[in-house]
């Protein structure tokens, strides 16, 4: 028997948790799916669970670990009554109403939840390298954004891996904090825009390390150095650093929502007039749908767009139902 909730948001980050918290209030009894520990960069809680102090987060003078900022999302959409579910959503139709949703194991089935409205809020992910201590150092000297994370590392010496306009807008940003930024290529030429090229080589504190991988990151509770591949010549180097920003894209995760609602060639969701998606009564908030800003308070916002679109449109089509 498939469970019938209003509401269900998909997802677990600041977009996610901040739909929940509204469309609790709104007393819709959300369902939030949070998603499933699966890898290191993909849990419930998104990707400030990933990341160690947040001090961009307006109303934290002193800053907040990620974690616990996200226990106090978490939290305040419970005492709403929003309920929580530890699974990750495996496919879901939205050809009819009301909208179904498959949580596990057997798709020939009937739906684990059936929804009147959904909030997609599934995030992205940024690409890794893939390496062990990569994962292990995480937050530790290890970054996936310069805007998060830039102000740790003045006064040090610190890498961006990434040829693209990400690599280059990191390392730019960095340049305010660190002494020095080397950017560690794995090609002869950056697949930069040109402008952004033009930015970087004029910058003096930024250094190029053409035609290397790195192939580890070095250091025991924080990172002291990469060890880097000239893919020429095979041989290893090791580069002491205190920082290594990753800048290799982001990845939305949309798969399970491939074919449903429509995507952009960047396989974001597309929406419109707000947080609307091409399927009507599917609204979609946080980095899941942005490609440029990805803050957590942006998210957050666009959680409190997606909760007011859904709750008006839940309204206005039980009017007219
Ligand atoms: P991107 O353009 O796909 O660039 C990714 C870079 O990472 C490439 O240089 C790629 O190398 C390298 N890379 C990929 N996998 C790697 C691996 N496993 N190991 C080492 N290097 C690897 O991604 P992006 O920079 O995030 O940009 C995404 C899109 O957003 C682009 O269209 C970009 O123009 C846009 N964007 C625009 C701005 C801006 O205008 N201010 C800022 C950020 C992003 P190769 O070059 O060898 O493939």
């Amino acid at each position: 028997m498939s469970e019938h909730r209003r509401l269900v948001v998909v997802g677990s980050g600041p977009a996610g948790l901040t739909a929940a918290i509204y469309t609790a209030r709104a007393q819709l009894e959300p369902l939030v799916i949070e998603g499933e520990p699966s890898s290191t960069s993909d849990q419930p809680g998104g990707q400030l669970m990933l990341t160690t102090e947040v001090e961009n987060f307006p109303g934290f003078v002193d800053g907040v670990m990620g974690p616990e900022l996200m226990a106090a999302f978490r939290g305040q959409a419970q005492r709403f009554g929003a309920e929580l579910r530890t699974a990750k959503v495996t496919k879901v139709d939205f050809t009819e109403r009301p909208f179904r949703l498959w949580v596990a194991g057997d798709h020939g089935g009937e739906p684990d939840v059936t929804a009147d409205a959904v909030i997609v809020a599934t995030g992205a992910q940024s690409i890794m390298l893939g390496l062990p201590n990569e994962s292990r150092l995480l937050g530790y000297g290890v970054s996936t954004c310069a805007t998060c994370d830039g102000f740790f590392f003045r006064g040090k010496d610190i890498a961006v891996v990434g040829g693209g306009d990400s690599a280059l807008e990191e390392a730019l940003f960095l340049t305010k904090f660190a002494d020095s930024v080397t950017i560690i290529h794995r090609r002869g030429e950056l697949r930069a825009s040109k402008v952004m090229q033009q930015r970087a080589f004029a910058n003096p504190k930024i250094a190029f390390r053409w035609n290397a991988v790195v192939v580890d990151v070095e250091g025991e509770s924080n990172v002291t150095g990469v060890t880097v591949r000239d893919v020429a010549t095979g041989e290893e180097s090791s580069l002491p650093l205190s920082g290594l920003f990753v800048a290799i894209g982001h990845a939305p995760n949309t798969a399970v929502f491939a074919g449903q609602l429509e995507l952009r060639d960047n396989g974001y969701v597309r929406t419109f007039d707000g947080t609307r998606t091409s399927v009507e009564g599917v609204f979609a908030c946080g980095d899941v749908q942005d490609d440029v800003y990805r803050q957590a308070i942006t998210a957050a916002g666009s959680g409190c767009q997606a909760a007011i679109d859904a709750e008006r449109w839940l309204e206005a089509s039980h009017e007219t139902a």
